[in-house]
């Protein structure tokens, strides 16, 4: 490998990098802060929030029920004009908790003390 220069080396790296950042730039977003976190000694799925807020109830604990028996977003709701009897049922995804306890750290922080190791 001595036919290649450490500038040239640099240089394929520094590329490799943009080329990566550029494509995946979101995901490079999330690792630094979940890097960061865990540098801060953080959760890093969570923060240290020991739970993670329901994607479906978007940590409400309740979703709008519609007449159909199925979730209507906010702005279909809007688009009929909210004239529907809309009702707020449980969320069957978190049982009505709005949030999961923290799967990285919930051993720490849960519930039943008492089950810990
Ligand atoms: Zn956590
Ligand atoms: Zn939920």
């Amino acid at each position: 490998m001595e036919n290649i220069t450490a500038s040239e080396v640099a240089g394929l790296g520094v590329g490799t990098l943009l080329l990566c950042a550029t494509f995946a730039a979101p995901k490079v977003d999330a690792f630094i802060s979940a890097s960061q976190r865990s540098s801060l000694g953080l959760c890093k799925k969570c923060g240290n929030l020991k739970m993670i807020a329901c994607s479906k109830c978007k940590g409400v604990g309740l979703v709008k029920g519609g007449p159909f028996g199925f979730n209507i977003d906010d702005d279909l709701y809007q688009l009929l004009g909210g004239g529907l009897k809309m009702q707020s049922i449980e969320c069957t995804k978190c049982r009505a908790k709005g949030h999961f306890r923290c799967p990285d750290c919930s051993e720490i922080a849960g519930d039943d003390l008492s089950r810990t190791m």
